[in-house]
């Protein structure tokens, strides 16, 4: 824990040989950073299951914490029971959990529909033993009925035993501040850490906020857009907006920024360095 936040990291498990040993070398580079922990996505469909322990396990034998996602949309009740006893068998103590996504196609959600449902779950079947991290969205869900029916879902998660959350990344400082706000006057008082996307390419960043909802503001876009292949302009345009949101982030009195890392290291040390964190 730094003096300004707890500040922490993400990968997503590699699928081939060649993208462990890239991992391997960017979590080199990122371990000088010394993150308060590292956390790994869990895919859809228990494909990726394996993957996410094995990264997590060789997170932990490089000396760091880390911290597996969790995921409920289409398992049993059973699958999931085993999943956390793995994790605990491996004294691993923080999770991050959510619902995740149906793949396309298929109609059955599994045991739980949402993550509330899984934390509860969790909750009864190992007590205290994790820290549960749950996801937040300050520009609000994209199944969501409602702001506030999304704040209200939100609420349900840290009732049913979540510790602390991590947002969805977002371009727009004040629409973390407002549900901030809108937490805290409805009693919710656990930190919520804003996940923070480096631009590295506009067409992904695009693509990828589409689907997520998040917003990237119309004069970043522009800016993305002008520059077409020039990868080197986007990147040094994106790490000039993405410090000074970060930095802004901090000094209002964020309780620490997590990097969605992409399983490279370039762009976020640049982050991290810059900000002194
Ligand atoms: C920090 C972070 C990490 C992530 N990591 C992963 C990962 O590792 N693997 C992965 O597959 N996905 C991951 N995701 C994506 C996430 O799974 C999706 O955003 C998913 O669509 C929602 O998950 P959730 O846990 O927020 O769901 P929930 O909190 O269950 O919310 C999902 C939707 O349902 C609504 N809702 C909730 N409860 C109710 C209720 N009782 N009645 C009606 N509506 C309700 C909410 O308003 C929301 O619209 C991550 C997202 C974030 C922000």
């Amino acid at each position: 824990m730094s003096a300004r936040g707890t500040h922490s990291l993400e990968f997503f498990p590699p699928r081939t040989p060649e993208g462990a040993a890239k991992l391997r070398i960017a979590r080199r580079q990122l371990a000088q950073l010394k993150p308060a922990f590292c956390s790994v996505t869990f895919g859809a469909g228990g494909s990726t299951r394996e993957g996410t322990l094995a990264t997590v396990l060789e997170i932990r034998g490089e000396g760091l914490h880390a911290a597996p996602h969790i995921s409920c949309v289409g398992s049993t009740r059973e699958s999931l029971r085993e999943v956390l006893q793995q994790y605990r068998g491996h004294g691993i103590r923080h999770l991050v959990a959510l619902r995740g996504d149906q793949p396309s196609g298929t109609a059955d959600f599994g045991a739980f529909r949402y993550a509330s449902e899984l934390i509860e779950f969790i909750r009864e079947e190992t007590g205290d033993w994790f820290h549960i991290d749950v996801a937040a969205y300050p520009e609000y869900h994209p199944q969501a009925r409602s702001p506030q029916d999304d704040l209200e879902n939100f609420r349900r998660k840290i009732e049913a035993g979540a510790d602390s959350a991590i947002t969805q990344y977002f371009y727009n400082a004040d629409a973390y501040w407002r549900f901030r706000d809108d937490c805290a006057a409805a009693g919710i008082e656990v930190p919520i850490v804003p996940g923070i996307m480096p631009i590295a390419s506009a067409t992904k960043l695009a693509r990828f906020s589409d689907s997520c909802g998040a917003e990237i503001p119309r004069w970043i876009r522009r800016r993305l857009e002008s520059y077409g292949d020039d990868t080197a302009s986007i990147r040094a345009f994106g790490l000039d907006v993405v410090t000074d949101l970060c930095g802004r982030l901090l000094a209002r009195g964020a309780p620490g920024l997590h990097f969605y890392t992409l399983n490279q290291a370039s762009l976020t040390t640049t982050l991290w360095q810059r900000l002194g964190l």
